[in-house]
């Protein structure tokens, strides 16, 4: 019986960065992981983020395609990575409402178990900082997530055009409307502040790599100059 999770800081920042892009709908992904000291710990190590099928305050669906593609997500990155990679549970947020199972949760828990009751179970969860092989990956995972928003919209706006062939031009413009505006939010509250760290980061990062470099050259010096008194 599983009674022990790691979760990676990256993981963690994914699933953060991702429950706060919006507050009025629920958001959900896959946490891909390994099963260690048989199925004792489980070390979650990366994610897939999910596009929705359907978004409300309090549920989230996303389609079997999702489900299948995320699926084979994992068996690639375990692939490259040679381990043992695989889909180990899955997270998702509670906007505006407490941590506990949602009422709809708890039905749709029972619907998928002929009905049999769910038991809840505290695990204790550590979050580790790992500089593994992921790393990169977890980054993309972080910055493909405006994309994902915006491949949303733009299904959203696509059924509701697929559906009114006989809507007139107001509501065309409107629907396009509104599609321009969710996109203008994703950018102004995702990409452009996502960018703005990453600039700062890497403004940071020229600075700590001429340092380090100006210390290696004052040891290689050192180095050099030490006598050997063999
Ligand atoms: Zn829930």
């Amino acid at each position: 019986m599983l009674n022990k999770v790691l979760l990676s800081t990256d993981v963690t920042l994914v699933c953060v960065q991702h429950a706060l892009s919006t507050e009025k709908e629920e958001i959900m992904g896959l946490l891909i992981g390994e099963v260690h000291d048989n199925g004792t710990l489980v070390s979650i190590v990366s994610s897939v983020i999910l596009r929705r099928l359907d978004k409300k305050p309090d549920r989230v669906e996303i389609s079997e395609e999702q489900l299948v593609q995320a699926t084979l997500r994992a068996e690639e990155l375990a692939a490259e990575v040679g381990r043992p990679l695989r889909v180990v549970g899955w997270y998702h947020s509670h906007p505006h409402i407490t941590v506990w199972p949602s009422h709809i949760q708890i039905t749709c828990f029972q619907s998928v178990t002929d009905g049999s009751t769910q038991s809840r179970r505290e695990i204790e969860m550590e979050v580790v900082n790992n500089n593994d092989s992921l790393m990169m990956n977890n980054f993309e995972i972080l910055t493909q997530l405006p994309a994902i928003l915006k491949e949303e919209e733009d299904e959203a706006y696509n059924n509701e055009v697929g559906q009114g062939e006989t809507d007139d031009i107001i509501i065309k413009q409107h629907n396009a409307a509104v599609r321009t505006i969710a996109i203008g939010h994703i950018v102004e509250k995702m990409s452009r502040p996502m960018l703005e760290a990453l600039v700062a980061r890497n403004a940071l990062n020229v600075v700590r790599l001429r340092a380090l470099k100006k210390q290696h050259q004052e040891l290689m010096a050192r180095l050099e100059n030490m006598s050997c008194n063999v």
